[in-house]
């Protein structure tokens, strides 16, 4: 069995209201391996809520470079390079996030600018190719997601598409709709894990619930949704959707 956790499923602007940054842990329930998708600046608390400590996390997959998803890597890059037992995290990483991730960390992780310190001093890196990365046996489709963008550019951001035990899933990371290029992957998942903001204005980044509860029913039957802000929510069950994932919600495949 592969189990799902969310370890929060709030914006990046979650504060209180008993949430966390939207980032989930996949766990092998034979292996007890660990892959840690997107490490946000949350993560040290939602991990420990969780009961999970920094040494049991193998893996990490990053979906892009807001602090919501990274900004918790420096602490793991730290903690695993003092630990009595010192260990080094595979980092599954898109080429296009990793000169950019790197000027980031690299304040931190290298204050001299050595010019023998790089990403690899704190991590194996596993540099993504050809969209895809194999963890546990399972094959992740790796895809580009439209977050912050302008007319011409597209900030790097990617979502996962995995299967398991044949159920075909959809984690869209942060994004925007997926209409209408992307829409085949709405029809081919089995289960849908989306973005969705819940606040009145539209930021034009995020998938609006207005706009996913457009959608046809037979898609947001297969729905949940998440990474949304504090506050009050609307019905999602009433409008056709599984729901809004609460923070330590799992799934099991
Ligand atoms: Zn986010
Ligand atoms: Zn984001």
């Amino acid at each position: 069995m592969m189990k799902l956790t969310f370890l929060g499923s709030g914006s990046a602007f979650t504060v209180g209201d008993g949430n966390y940054h939207s980032n989930m842990l996949l766990e092998s329930e034979e292996s007890k391996k660990k892959l840690l998708i997107d490490c946000g600046s949350d993560a040290r608390f939602s991990l420990y809520e969780q009961g999970i400590s920094p040494e049991e996390i193998n893996d990490i997959y990053l979906s892009h470079l807001h602090a919501d998803h990274v900004g918790g890597l420096e602490w793991l890059a730290f903690i695993s390079k003092y630990h009595v037992n010192p260990f080094k995290l595979c980092l599954h990483l898109h080429p296009e996030l990793k000169e950019e991730l790197w000027k980031i960390l690299s304040v931190s992780l290298n204050p001299f600018n050595d010019p023998n310190i790089d990403l690899t001093s704190n991590f194996s890196i596993d540099l993504i190719e050809n969209n895809q990365f194999i963890w546990e046996g399972i094959e992740f489709i790796v895809f580009p997601t439209t977050h912050i963008h302008s007319d011409t550019q597209k900030m790097p951001s990617f979502g996962l598409f995995f299967t398991i035990r044949g159920k075909r899933i959809l984690l869209t990371t942060d994004t925007c709709i997926l209409l209408p290029t992307q829409e085949k992957l709405y029809q081919k998942a089995d289960l849908i894990l989306h973005d969705c903001e819940t606040k009145q204005e539209k930021s034009g980044v995020h998938a609006h619930y207005s706009e996913l509860r457009a959608l046809d029913p037979a898609i947001k039957k297969k729905m949940w949704l998440y990474h949304y802000q504090p506050g009050s929510l609307p019905n999602a069950e009433q409008d056709g959707f599984l729901g809004f994932i609460k923070k330590g919600q799992s799934f099991l495949f």
